[in-house]
C-alpha cells in the first residue's frame, strides 16, 4: 500500500486558490516505472500565466510578504521545512513514481529539501548590506539589499522538489514573490510544496505554481510583469531564456547542465574512488546535473580502476523505483532513453569499447537502460563531451596531471569536477586551474546550503544556495544620506557619477 493514491487530477495554486486552466485542458504523466497513469495536470495557457503573475505582483506590490520582518518570514519557511518532514514518504513516492528515480534516493532527496528550507529561515534574518562612515564629514551611505521583485523559476525534472528548493525559500527569504513551473514530466511534487506553503501561512499569491509543457514556461518567462528568471534545465533552453531576457533587460540566473570529469591519480586509494566513480555516474540513473560522467585514470592504474568498477557494476540493482533495494530506477522518459541509446551508439561506432552494458533493458514495461561503461573513449568522441543523462561512464585516461587537467578543461561546460589523490599538492594544482563552479577533493556529489552552487561557461550564470542566495534575489541599493546644507557645487571635482 503506498502513500499516493493514483490516478489522481490535480490543480494548479493561482493566488492561493486551487485552478483549473482557463480552457480546462489536461495532459496526464504515466509512470516511467511502470507505464500506469500518475496524475492529470492542467495544461496553461496565456490567460493563466498572466493571472499567476498578477497573483504574484500584487502579493510583491501591495502584500505584507516584502515587508514582514525576516524573523517573520523565517518562522514560516521553517514550518515548510517542518511539514515536508512531515510528508516525506508521500513526496518521496511521488518523486519515485514521476521522476523513476529509486525510492530510497528520493528519500534523501526530500530530506535535504527540508534542509533547504530550514536553512533558508536563518537566511531570511540575516538578509542586511553594509554602511560606510568615512565618506567625509556628515555623510553616511548605507547600502541595501531589497528583494528583486517576481521571480519567474522554472524547473526539470530530475530533482523536482530539490531544485525548486534551491531557490523558491531563498526568494521568499529575502521577500521576493514567485510563479513556478515544474517540467510537464514531474508536477506533483512541487504542486504538493505550494500545498504546504499555504498550510504554513505563506500569504496568497506569494507563490503560485502552474502546469504545462515548455511554451508555458517560455510565456512566463516573456511576460512583463516578470522582473527575474530563475531557470534550472538544458543548456539550449537556458541560452533561448538568456537571449529573451536580454531583450526585455530581466535578471536571469541559470543553473544548466554539465560533463563532470573524476579525475583518479595513480596514488589514490583506488577502492574508495571506484566506489565513488560507479555511485557518481549511476546516482539518479545518471540524469544529474552533476553527474561524474567524465572518467579521467591515469594510465598506469587504469586497468586496476576499471576492474573494480566493471565488477561493481555488475551488482548495481536496476529495477522497480518503489522497491527499496533498487539503486538504479527507470529512466524518466522514452525520450530521454532514445537519447541515451542514440549517444550510447555513437561511442560505439566511433570505436569505443562497451565494457559494462550498453543497451536498453528489455522488461515488459518502463523505460530501464544497463548502466554502461566505456573505455578507449578519445576526446573528440561526443560520448566524451556531451552530457548524455543516462547511466553511462565514459573512460579516458592520462599521462600527466597537465594532461589530466586540460581534458577535464576541454568541453564547454564547467560544473564540477573531482580529484582522487593523497598528494597535497596534485589537489590543490587541480582545484586552482580546473575552471568548474565545485571541486571536490576525495569525494563526489556531496553538497551544502551554506556552499554556493553554479557553473562557469556553458553549466550557467550566476550561483544558488549559501550567501551568494541573498546576492542572486536581491537588487543592491545605494542610500546617500548628507547631513546640514552643502552646496551642490561642492561637489566639483570629486566623482558625482
Ligand atoms: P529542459 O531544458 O528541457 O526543461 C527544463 C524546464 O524548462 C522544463 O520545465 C521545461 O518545460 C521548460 N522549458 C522548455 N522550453 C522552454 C522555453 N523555451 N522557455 C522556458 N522554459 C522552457 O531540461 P530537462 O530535460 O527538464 O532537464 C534536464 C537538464 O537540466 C539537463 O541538461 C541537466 O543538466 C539540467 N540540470 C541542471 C542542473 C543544475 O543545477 N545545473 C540541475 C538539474 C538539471
Amino acid at each position: 500500500m503506498t502513500a499516493v493514491q493514483r490516478p489522481a487530477e490535480r490543480q494548479m495554486i493561482i493566488g492561493g486558490r486551487d485552478s483549473e486552466a482557463a480552457d480546462g485542458a489536461r495532459f496526464v504523466r504515466e509512470s516511467p516505472g511502470d507505464g500506469e497513469i500518475v496524475a492529470s495536470y492542467p495544461q496553461a495557457a496565456a490567460a493563466d500565466v498572466d493571472r499567476a503573475v498578477s497573483a504574484a505582483r500584487d502579493a510583491f506590490d501591495s502584500g505584507p510578504w516584502p515587508h514582514m520582518s525576516g524573523a517573520d518570514r523565517g518562522v514560516v519557511l521553517h514550518r515548510v521545512g517542518q511539514l515536508i518532514r512531515r510528508d516525506a514518504t508521500l513526496l518521496a513516492e511521488l518523486e519515485a513514481l514521476e521522476s523513476g528515480k529509486p525510492i530510497a534516493q528520493a528519500l534523501g532527496e526530500v530530506e535535504g529539501t527540508a534542509d533547504l528550507w530550514e536553512y533558508a529561515a536563518t537566511v531570511a534574518r540575516h538578509t542586511y548590506g553594509d554602511a560606510h562612515n568615512a565618506l567625509g564629514a556628515n555623510v553616511l551611505g548605507i547600502v541595501v539589499n531589497e528583494p528583486v521583485g517576481v521571480v519567474a523559476m522554472i524547473t526539470p525534472w530530475n530533482f523536482p522538489v530539490l531544485i525548486i528548493s534551491q531557490k523558491l525559500p531563498f526568494a521568499l527569504a529575502v521577500g521576493c514573490t514567485a510563479v513556478v513551473k515544474p517540467s510537464d514530466l514531474t508536477c506533483g511534487t512541487t504542486i504538493h510544496l505550494g500545498a504546504l506553503l499555504r498550510e504554513a501561512g505563506l500569504p496568497d499569491g506569494a507563490v503560485n505554481v502552474i502546469t504545462g509543457d515548455g511554451s508555458v514556461g517560455a510565456a512566463l518567462c516573456r511576460h512583463p510583469g516578470v522582473d527575474m528568471i530563475s531557470f534550472t534545465g538544458s543548456t539550449a533552453v537556458g541560452r533561448v531564456i538568456a537571449r529573451d531576457a536580454g531583450e526585455d533587460l530581466k535578471r536571469v540566473e541559470l543553473e544548466l547542465g554539465g560533463k563532470n570529469p573524476q579525475i583518479i591519480c595513480a596514488d589514490a586509494d583506488l577502492d574508495r574512488a571506484a566506489d565513488a566513480v560507479v555511485y557518481g555516474s549511476l546516482f539518479n540513473q545518471g540524469e544529474c546535473c552533476n553527474a561524474g560522467s567524465r572518467l579521467l585514470v591515469e594510465e598506469g592504474v587504469s586497468h586496476a580502476v576499471l576492474e573494480r568498477i566493471a565488477e561493481q557494476m555488475d551488482r548495481v540493482v536496476v529495477g522497480d523505483p518503489l522497491d527499496p533495494a533498487t539503486q538504479v530506477g527507470a529512466i524518466a522518459s522514452e525520450a530521454q532513453l532514445r537519447k541515451i541509446e542514440a549517444l550510447v551508439e555513437d561511442g560505439r561506432a566511433a570505436g569505443a569499447s562497451t565494457l559494462v552494458g550498453g543497451s536498453r533493458l528489455q522488461t515488459e514495461q518502463g523505460c530501464f537502460f544497463q548502466p554502461t561503461v566505456f573505455s578507449s573513449v578519445e576526446p573528440d568522441m561526443k560520448i566524451a563531451r556531451e552530457e548524455i543523462f543516462g547511466p553511462v561512464l565514459s573512460v579516458l585516461t592520462f599521462k600527466s596531471l597537465d594532461e589530466a587537467i586540460r581534458l577535464a578543461n576541454s568541453t564547454l561546460y564547467g560544473l564540477s569536477a573531482g580529484i582522487w589523490t593523497q598528494d597535497l599538492d596534485k589537489a590543490l594544482r587541480a582545484a586552482k586551474d580546473i575552471r568548474a563552479g565545485t571541486i571536490w577533493v576525495n569525494s563526489w556529489l556531496d553538497g551544502f546550503p551554506e556552499l554556493p552552487f553554479g557553473g562557469f561557461g556553458a553549466s550557467g550564470v550566476g550561483r544558488e544556495l549559501g550567501r551568494q542566495a541573498v546576492a542572486a534575489f536581491t537588487e543592491t541599493k545605494t542610500i546617500q544620506i548628507h547631513s546640514g546644507w552643502r552646496s551642490p557645487w561642492s561637489t566639483v571635482g570629486r566623482w558625482d557619477g
